[in-house]
């Protein structure tokens, strides 16, 4: 698990993103990582292991959301302003908290990785959406969601 760990951060860091889930490099594990202030030191980043949302908000908003697995395409996604997110850290001990605004739509695309779902499945704007991905050369067939 530690070195599963460290391996995703440096692929999340090397690719300047600010989270990354296991499949994403191809590993069929519960876990994500998540660094939503990439340059603070001293704000380490956050491993969920077996990550759960306990609550979500019944606020929404909606912001612009990019993935390291299809590079260059930016996309609006409603999401919950706040959620409640039990896991285990690297440590395994149990955790749980309490995130709002980029932090939790971070958490919460990265867990959507978990289950196979792509942003571009929560993509507002449909025709925004095929414009982006066909300028950077994928078609929907490409990006859709394998399992759910
Ligand atoms: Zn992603």
């Amino acid at each position: 698990m530690r070195s599963l760990v460290r391996e995703m951060l440096q692929t999340m860091y090397s690719a300047d993103g600010i989270g990354l889930a296991a499949p994403q490099v191809a590993v069929n594990k519960q876990v994500i990582v998540v660094d939503v202030e990439p340059d603070q030191t001293a704000t380490p980043p956050l491993v969920l292991i077996n990550p759960k949302i306990i609550r979500t908000s019944k606020e929404l908003c909606t912001g612009e959301e990019g993935c390291l697995s299809i590079p260059g395409v930016y996309l609006d996604v409603i999401r919950p302003a706040a959620i409640e997110v039990s896991f285990k850290d690297e440590n395994g001990r149990p955790q749980k908290r309490q995130v709002s605004d980029l932090l939790a739509r971070c958490i919460l695309h990265e867990m959507d990785h978990l289950t196979g779902v792509m942003f571009v499945d929560r993509a507002t704007n449909k025709i925004a959406m095929n414009q982006a991905l066909q300028k950077e050369g994928f078609s929907v067939k490409d990006v859709q969601a394998v399992a759910r």
